[in-house]
């Protein structure tokens, strides 16, 4: 599955926020967005005042764009979540942040493992952890309530993971999550709650613009 691989802080500055994709530079003064708090490009710091007045339409993708940019998830795949979410029992726009947080980098992130979800993504994919005692090099894998997960034990003498032990440990977790630092492993205990994830996501703009005709 493909992903962004353009400048993240772009990403953030595109949506007017802090979207907190690269762990710990973004609570440092090397911030772009701490610099340049407007849209990249020439007629960044004019579309700042334009979109003022913006449409609907605007707000829905908008929304849609920033969910996406927050989870690293590209166009198509979203669509998918979205579909998926339709077919599930329940609010559809709560079904879909329930989905994205059940990606195996955001658990990983979630858990305190990795500083971003763009790091415990290099982190599966270069093999690093196991889901319910088997290898897993996909970043995008939906975890259940009741799945496992554990750095493998050819990982665990490097170094990051040596650290890992006492950094994750100084990190909280939602209660959704179960970890145990010390035996590098963590579990999903349930989906998480619409209190338990990120309030700045609006899902229910998402919903209306997968539902325009
Ligand atoms: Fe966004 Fe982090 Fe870059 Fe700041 S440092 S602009 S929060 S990705």
């Amino acid at each position: 599955m493909g992903r962004y691989r353009g400048p993240a802080c772009k990403l953030c500055r595109r949506e007017e926020e802090k979207l907190f994709l690269k762990g710990a530079r973004c609570y440092t003064s090397k911030c772009s967005f701490e610099r340049r708090a407007y849209p990249p490009g020439d007629h960044g710091r004019s579309a700042q005042f334009k979109r003022r007045r913006e449409s609907d339409f605007a707000r829905q993708l908008r929304a849609k764009q920033k969910a996406r940019r927050v989870y690293g998830v590209m166009e198509r795949q979203f669509r998918r979540y979205y579909e998926e979410s339709l077919q599930r029992r329940g609010l559809t726009g709560l079904n879909l942040l329930q989905i994205l947080e059940s990606r195996l980098d955001n658990v990983i992130y979630r858990m305190g493992y990795a500083s971003s979800r763009t790091q415990a993504r290099v982190m599966v994919t270069h093999g690093h952890y196991n889901v319910n005692g088997r290898r897993t090099d996909v970043p995008s894998m939906l975890l259940s309530p009741g799945d496992k997960i554990e750095v493998r034990n050819g990982s665990r003498q490097r170094t990051y993971f040596k650290e890992l032990r006492t950094i994750s440990a100084e990190k909280t977790t939602p209660d959704w999550v179960r970890r145990d630092s010390d035996a590098l492993e963590g579990e999903v205990v349930r989906l998480p709650e619409r209190l338990e994830i990120d309030g700045n996501l609006n899902e229910q703009l998402i919903v209306e613009y997968y539902s325009r005709r």
